[in-house]
């Protein structure tokens, strides 16, 4: 796997097929089957690492946010990847003014409402992996179910070849969606993050049950998440799955989203749920490589 820092490096090496799995690095499992996907399906495998500062509203999150390419790089190699691409924040963002992508209505409800700007910094920078990589397949995870949404409509509404693919959740072995972010919930605080995956996977249960009334499903989702004080739900909701828009039955394909803050750390987790049918992901059955020490 070679290892640069610009897309003219990536386009001398990349051949034939090309998939791109963007990241912001810290891999964990959840990255590493969108590389397995990518690498089963492409000639090229390109992964690009990248903490994108123009997606964080909050600096202090940003700084906050786990780095580390020297572990990354035999991970992603494993995995599959022919490419891993690191840019510099300089390059990605040369100046404060540079031309931006303004996504439309996808990208302005739930996490658009809690993080204003979020899905703009977002598709600016897919728009520049895009544009610099030219990649046929880009694989992201259905964890940011309104991301796939986002950019979905991003390639569509801008004319991009490339085919947007989502991927199933990846989770840890108590249920907790896979998050580079995970390394920093401390240990008293787990239990209250792990209510997040319980409540999807009780409406799950509720929904293979025959459950239709999405006011009841909802509001059992919050008691189980309220057991725990710590975690502070910032929304709980299904969504239709292309245009990310609130709906209140069953119908189609669509997902159950939910953002929570727990002990300062902002998880997201996310089901998609297809003609009534609820998908609970992938659950390890290992401990994640994520806290795999040295
Ligand atoms: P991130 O590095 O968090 O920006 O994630 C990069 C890509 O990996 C995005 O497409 C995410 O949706 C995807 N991803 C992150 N966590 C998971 C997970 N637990 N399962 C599946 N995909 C994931």
């Amino acid at each position: 796997m070679k290892v640069v820092h610009t897309f003219e490096e990536v386009r001398t090496v990349a051949a034939g097929r090309v998939g791109l799995v963007p990241t912001m690095g810290f891999l964990h499992e959840g990255h590493l089957s969108l590389i397995d996907r990518s690498a089963s399906e492409n000639d090229t495998t390109v992964v690009s690492v990248f903490v994108n500062p123009l997606q964080f509203g909050d600096e202090a999150d940003l700084d906050a946010y786990p780095r580390d390419l020297e572990r990354d790089v035999p991970l992603a190699e494993h995995a599959g990847a022919d490419v891993l691409v690191a840019p510099t924040a300089r390059y990605m963002v040369p100046h404060a003014d540079m031309a931006s992508i303004r996504v439309g209505r996808v990208g302005l409800v739930m996490e658009g409402v809690h993080r204003p700007g979020h899905f703009d910094g977002v598709a600016t920078v897919v728009t520049k992996l895009f544009a610099g990589i030219d990649p046929d397949t880009a694989y992201f995870g259905r964890k940011d179910a309104q991301q796939v949404a986002v950019v979905t409509s991003l390639v569509r509404d801008l004319s991009f070849r490339t085919v947007i693919v989502g991927c199933p959740v990846i989770r840890e072995r108590d249920g907790l969606a896979l998050s580079s972010r995970n390394v920093r919930i401390a240990d008293d605080m787990r239990p209250a993050a792990i209510t997040m995956s319980e409540a999807l996977f009780h409406a799950a249960d509720l929904l293979e049950a025959g459950e239709d009334d999405l006011g009841d499903l909802m509001a059992a989702m919050r008691e189980i998440v309220a057991r725990h004080p710590e975690t502070v739900v910032d929304y709980i909701q299904i969504a239709d799955a292309d245009t990310a828009e609130p709906m209140d039955h069953l119908a189609g394909s669509q997902f159950l989203a939910m953002a929570a803050t727990v002990g300062g750390v902002r998880l997201i987790d996310a089901m998609a749920i297809v003609d009534r049918v609820p998908d609970r992901g992938i659950t390890l059955d290992a401990p994640s490589i994520l806290y795999r020490k040295g």
